[in-house]
């Protein structure tokens, strides 16, 4: 039996005791450090390691090949240059209407309200974006509400990363309440690693703030191999969907992570245990530092085939991949192309 130590902890008490030193994280998981090759502690220094005691909780000691460690360890092939690899892969900054809003699709629209995430994920699309310069304060939220106003298709809010459930309950009932006022919005899509990351974000307190909401609650979490998802964590994804909020994931494939049948397979399972529905699968969007999580298409097509025929179709996530200025995801199962 596991003895997991922190995930009880009170969860702002986590947020503020992550670990930020890669020496530190290679100690505690019983891992030399000569696992860290040179460049990676300057890797750790452009993006910084952090992650939450009780995900590396969820490690398995002695294994340098953990699928959860290499989620966050920094890399030193994150330092090495490929052309196609680049800071915004998404050409993000072009679909930046105002600070925090980035409208790419017709009915909806992302807003970061913040910069911070619990953990950094090492493949992430916007390690390289500049949220400092981008985050709306209260002052905004009037020229905020005139952009909807005037965008009448708007109908769904999706907060987005920055990890919006690394802010407070205070805060976050703040901008539900100023978006709960606004008549056309029906649908708030809230975008999370938290509740992987730090299950007991998911407290009393954001429960009760959901599911009192006059709008259509989606929590869409982001977990990307099975064992993330322990028994407390899932019954902290469980107990939202309980409250009739609808949990989806999303999952990234990562070579060396999750780039097998067998391990989606068990995701799909194990996330529908914790009445999670797998929602999209991505494939690796082509950011600067990320490059030595990308699969072969070849690769991709094969694996996708295979967890087709072996899972319910409510099981299977659709397999995509954002594409700069597209007006929705690319579906790639079937397409030469990708
Ligand atoms: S939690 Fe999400 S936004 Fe934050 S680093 Fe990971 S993938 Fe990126």
């Amino acid at each position: 039996m596991i003895n997991y130590l922190y995930q009880e902890q009170n969860w702002q008490k986590q947020l503020n005791d992550l670990i930020t030193d890669p020496l530190e994280l290679l100690n505690i998981l019983q891992l030399s450090p000569d696992q860290l090759l040179s460049g990676a502690i300057l890797a750790s220094n452009e993006f910084k390691l952090r992650v939450p005691r009780a995900f590396v909780d969820k490690m398995q000691k002695g294994n340098p090949a953990d699928p959860l460690l290499l989620q966050i360890l920094p890399h030193h092939l994150e330092l090495e240059e490929y052309p196609e690899f680049v800071t915004d892969p998404l050409a993000e900054e072009d679909a930046n209407q105002l600070p925090g809003v980035l409208h790419k699709y017709h009915s909806r629209f992302l807003l970061t309200l913040t910069g911070a995430c619990a953990v950094h994920c090492r493949y992430c699309f916007r390690r390289h974006f500049p949220y400092q310069e981008n985050l709306p304060k209260n002052e905004d939220w009037l020229n905020i509400q005139n952009y909807i106003e005037s965008h009448p298709a708007i109908e769904e809010v999706i907060l987005s990363g920055g990890d919006p459930l690394t802010l407070s309950n205070r805060k976050l009932k703040i901008w539900l309440e100023r978006i709960e006022s606004l008549a056309q919005i029906k649908i708030l899509r809230i975008h999370s690693r938290v509740p992987i990351v730090i299950p007991n974000r998911v407290d009393d307190e954001l429960i009760s703030l959901l599911k009192n909401s006059r709008l259509r609650i989606v929590v869409v979490v982001h977990s990307n191999h099975a064992l993330e998802l322990d028994d407390y964590t899932c019954s902290k994804l469980a107990a939202l969907s309980f409250e009739r909020i609808t949990v989806l994931n999303q999952a990234v494939l990562l070579k060396g992570v999750n780039d097998d049948a067998e391990t989606l397979i068990n995701l799909s399972h194990r996330l529908f245990e914790a009445r999670v529905l797998p929602y999209y699968l991505h494939v690796l969007d082509k950011v600067k530092g990320a490059q030595h999580f990308d699969v072969e298409t070849s690769k991709v097509d094969h694996i996708y085939q295979e967890v087709l025929a072996s899972l319910s179709g409510y099981l299977v996530p659709k397999l995509v991949r954002e594409i700069a200025g597209e007006k929705n995801k690319t579906p790639l199962f079937g397409v030469s192309t990708f």
